[in-house]
């Protein structure tokens, strides 16, 4: 069986991981590089050739195909990017520039589907509710995502983002939204939005992580952000 190669690809980070294989899914090679998005299109390519090249070294294997998690989906009708909250890779072509630019092929999913079908069939749902029929997948880091996987199979809807709920309407409180439209879920559940409450009521900018500590030790200001 050969390794397989995988990439996540978030808005801070890009994480690559070499599995054994199929069949022994333990991790031979985990690497991340800064995703640095606000370097631009190019640059995010760049840094996941930089990241393939380290996997490439740190393995001494090479790749025949990447399957790749990212925020946002590929459109079928036009092969190009949308509804990513890296924002700079909406409109491209991304798939045919990655290919073109690490002679690869490549295999984009979006994340929050990839993880909903993990947990589905591998996972949480897997041990916990193997009878569930129907799942929904969560995903709350610097955006919000979603997936819906159906008897084992993600359902993608004819959009192609089918069980994204980011940009569905919830309260006007978190202002106007990357996408244009004001109150969407994602502007006040994510980990941006909740650094942004905490500072509101504190005065004070700290990261999330710290937020929760400070939580977890009672601090007045980090119980009242949701
Ligand atoms: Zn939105």
């Amino acid at each position: 069986m050969k390794p397989l190669w995988g990439i996540d690809m978030g808005g801070t980070k890009i994480e690559g991981v070499i599995l054994r294989s199929k069949d022994n899914p333990e991790v031979r090679t985990r690497l991340r590089v800064p995703t640095e998005k606000e370097g631009g299109y190019d640059h995010i390519i760049g840094q996941i050739g930089k990241l393939v090249d380290r996997m490439r070294q740190d393995s001494g294997l090479q790749p025949e195909i990447i399957g790749m998690g990212h925020p946002g989906a590929l459109d079928p009708q036009t092969q190009t990017m949308k509804n990513s909250n890296t924002t700079v890779v909406n409109g491209m072509p991304f798939k045919r520039d990655l290919e073109a630019a690490l002679h690869l092929p490549f295999v984009l999913a979006n994340d929050a589907n990839c993880f909903a079908v993990a947990e589905a069939n591998m996972g949480a749902v897997k041990t916990h509710m193997p009878e569930a029929r129907m799942v929904f997948g969560v995903i709350m880091g610097t955006g919000v995502g979603g997936g819906l996987v159906i008897d084992g199979k993600v359902w993608n809807g004819r959009q192609g983002i089918g069980g994204e709920w980011g940009h569905s309407y919830l309260d006007d409180s978190g202002g106007v939204c990357y996408c244009g439209k004001t109150g969407c879920v994602e502007t006040l559940l994510c980990g941006p939005a909740t650094e942004r409450y905490y500072a509101g009521i504190s005065g004070v900018r700290r990261p999330l992580p710290e937020i929760v500590e400070l939580y977890d030790a009672g601090d007045p200001a980090a119980i009242q952000t949701p």
